[in-house]
């Protein structure tokens, strides 16, 4: 957006961080805490955002001070700068900050602010932000329904995967990914089983589902080689799924590049990445096929958007991590409503869910239909906050915190 005059200026940086009161320690589950932030300016105008990291973290690479011009936290840069051009101040904020981040959580930090700038851009304008980042698209946009296992043995967990894949369906959702993990960080409670189990949860929902749904597997980061990740892959054409996520722990380039090589099924990664820089040795090194950056993770959508770029240029296709907020979820449909790399994305709705802060937080204007996602029409990201439901959550952060 630009912004000829210069007018406007950041005032103020307010950091929530906010913890579903219902919260489980043993879940992998990053929907149950989050960072919001709001940004002030001195038109009145303020913007909404939020990321997907430890959030006291988050908080600390905004607020802390610093002591010299490349060791400062996210607030003292922005106080005083133009909202209305997100890509110069995001510049501006790395540089400032170099020493204290350029990755991980104060890259993610920086999303959340982007995220909010894009917000005020947009209420500025009076119109939705992804008219501001160039898009043309169809009526409605196209998502899917990620499924949430229940773990205590394999029966009950692929009854559950089925269950949500027929919920999933019924509400509207045209593609579903199911989980299917059973080794590494992610094996769920505890419920560790030989990978032949993963084949019998893909068989049990391709099976409920029909051959007419898109079908994707998140293997987060199961398998410790890519000759193991291959073998169990191969086995799964039958299954016709979009796509593998996350097969190999991140850091493996090795590995994704020679699984990208073979796999008969397309290979995704992502949902962690922070910068277009994360994304380039990926695709240099020769891996993926599907992007995923999360869009507050990556740096909010002037980073995410240089991820689409990437895409076009390297000939894959973005289907952008989401599970967090309503607020998320609008900033998602925004970049994907701009963008013809982004494919689908995923779409953390509030009745597949656990999170209260999912189902409570926001006051959401976009909907999942039988024709796909409802385009956001409002100003800005389009989502109100609900302040109620923000009160609550902040209390049970602040009561963690002291326990
Ligand atoms: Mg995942």
């Amino acid at each position: 957006m630009p912004n000829k005059g210069n007018r406007v200026k950041i005032t103020k940086v307010k950091s929530h961080v906010i913890v579903d009161p219902d919260y489980d320690v043993r879940a992998t589950s990053s929907a149950q805490d989050d960072l919001l932030v709001e940004v002030f300016t001195d038109e009145g105008i303020v913007g909404i955002g939020e990321s997907d990291v430890n959030p006291w973290i988050a908080r600390s690479c905004i607020e802390s001070p610093g002591t010299h011009t490349m060791d400062r936290g996210l607030t003292a840069v922005l106080v005083g700068l133009d909202p209305l051009d997100p890509p110069k101040v995001w510049q501006e904020v790395y540089r400032s900050t170099a020493m204290a981040g350029r990755r991980g959580a104060l890259v993610h930090a920086l999303g959340a602010i982007d995220m909010a700038l894009w917000d005020i851009c947009g209420k500025a304008a009076g119109v939705p932000v992804w008219k501001l980042l160039g898009g043309q698209p169809a009526s409605h946009l196209s998502a899917y329904c990620s499924l949430e296992p229940e773990v205590g043995d394999l029966d009950s967990y692929i009854g559950s995967m089925v269950r949500w894949a027929r919920r999933a369906i019924d509400l509207g959702f045209d593609a579903v990914k199911a989980e299917a993990t059973f080794s590494g960080p992610y094996a769920n409670m505890g419920l560790r089983l030989p990978d032949s189990a993963m084949t019998e949860v893909l068989e049990a929902v391709r099976a409920a589902v029909g051959p007419g749904v898109t079908l994707m597997v998140d293997m987060q980061y199961a398998f410790d080689s890519a000759e193991r990740a291959l073998a169990m892959i191969e086995e799964w054409v039958a299954y016709d799924l979009r796509f593998v996520e996350t097969p190999l722990w991140i850091d493996d380039l090795d590995g994704y590049a020679k699984l990208t090589a073979a796999s008969p099924i397309p290979v995704a990664a992502g949902e962690w990445q922070a910068t277009v820089f994360e994304f380039r040795e990926l695709v240099r090194a020769g891996c993926l096929h599907v992007l995923q950056p999360d869009v507050g993770r990556v740096g909010g959508l002037s980073e995410a958007l240089k991820v689409c770029d990437l895409a076009a240029a390297s000939g894959r296709v973005v289907i952008p991590h989401a599970w967090k907020t309503g607020i998320t979820v609008a900033a998602t449909a925004h970049l994907a409503a701009a963008r013809p790399e982004v494919e689908r994305f995923e779409f953390l709705h509030p009745e597949t869910c656990e999170s209260r802060l999912r189902k409570e937080l926001t006051i959401d204007e976009i909907a999942v239909t039988p024709e796909g996602v409802t385009l956001p029409q409002a100003p800005g990201l389009g989502v109100e906050l609900n302040w109620d439901a923000l009160e609550e959550f902040e209390q049970a952060a602040c009561a963690l915190y002291a326990g």
